[in-house]
């Protein structure tokens, strides 16, 4: 997709990235560093060159998800730059990789120590990056909105109502900042077992399950795709071993949703 127009001076350090990507949702533990990994590496698979930058300082994520060989983000003393990490060819900048333990800091100072790890970052030539956005739609992740220019959104949930006022909330928001929504992603919708498929948040009429599947929310706020992502024990568990799982299991089902994920952005 085309650059937003971008109001401020473009951060030097991102001007070498063709498309920036904020993977976002509005409350923690629905699955937004899963899918934001899982979607960068599925862009790698794909050929291009791919960067993520985990924006959660209070609880990074990332570093638990990938295993690279450098766990600790290196400064270019001369430059002031960062030099991130890599893991298959994906360059990563994490709270996480800073060698700190976790944050204690108010918003403000949060939003300082997101923009620095983010602009000065040396990112080189990059196709995608990938944004794990912090939780939720409050000051940090309105003023991470205002500095970075973002090309598109990706929006994680679960099925409950809950979550549905929440994804309104979330669109709203890249709404007002000319971010173009370009998928929900409704995690964790079904599982199979013994040769049936469960939904355990729910599916009968008048549950927001139903909305999301009759593609209401899609029409409703005029995003082109809804993808339905399935608990799978396996997904859980490449997160948590340092492989994301469309690269130890290329050919599974969840591999291939984010491919056809990977298409959209
Ligand atoms: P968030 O970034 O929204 O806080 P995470 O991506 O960290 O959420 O996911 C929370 C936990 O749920 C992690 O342990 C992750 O492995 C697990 N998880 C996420 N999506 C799925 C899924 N579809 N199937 C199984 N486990 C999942």
């Amino acid at each position: 997709p085309a650059r937003p127009i971008y109001a401020g001076q473009l951060p030097a350090g991102l001007q070498t990235i063709s498309n920036i990507v904020a993977v976002s949702s509005c409350k923690g533990g629905v699955g937004k560093s899963t899918v934001a990994v899982n979607l960068a590496y599925t862009l790698a698979g794909m050929g291009a060159r791919v960067g993520i930058f985990d924006a959660d300082v209070y609880g990074p994520s990332l570093p638990t998800m990938v295993s690279p060989e450098n766990r600790l983000l290196e400064m270019n003393p001369e430059k002031r730059t960062i030099i991130p990490t890599e893991y298959l060819g994906v360059k990563l900048v994490s709270f996480g990789f800073a060698g700190q333990g976790r944050a204690i800091m108010r918003g403000p100072m949060v939003s300082g120590v997101i923009n620095q790890l983010l602009t000065t970052a040396e990112w080189g030539e990059l196709d995608y990056l990938v944004v794990d956005m912090p939780p939720g739609t409050g000051d940090i992740q309105l003023t991470l909105c205002q500095v970075v220019p973002l090309t598109a959104a990706v929006i994680v949930t679960t099925p409950q109502k809950l979550a549905f006022i929440d994804v309104a909330k979330g669109v709203r928001m890249f709404s007002k900042l000319k971010v173009p929504c370009v998928a929900v992603v409704e995690n964790m919708c079904h599982f199979d077992a013994d040769g049936k498929r469960y939904y355990p948040f729910g599916r009968g009429s008048g549950s927001q399950a139903c909305i999301f599947s009759n593609n209401i929310v899609v029409q409703q706020f005029g995003i082109p795709h809804l993808f339905d992502l399935p608990i799978r024990p396996t997904l859980s568990a490449s997160g948590d071993s340092g492989t994301p799982e469309v690269v130890a299991d290329p050919q599974s089902e969840v591999a291939r949703i984010f491919q056809d994920l990977g298409v959209c952005i």
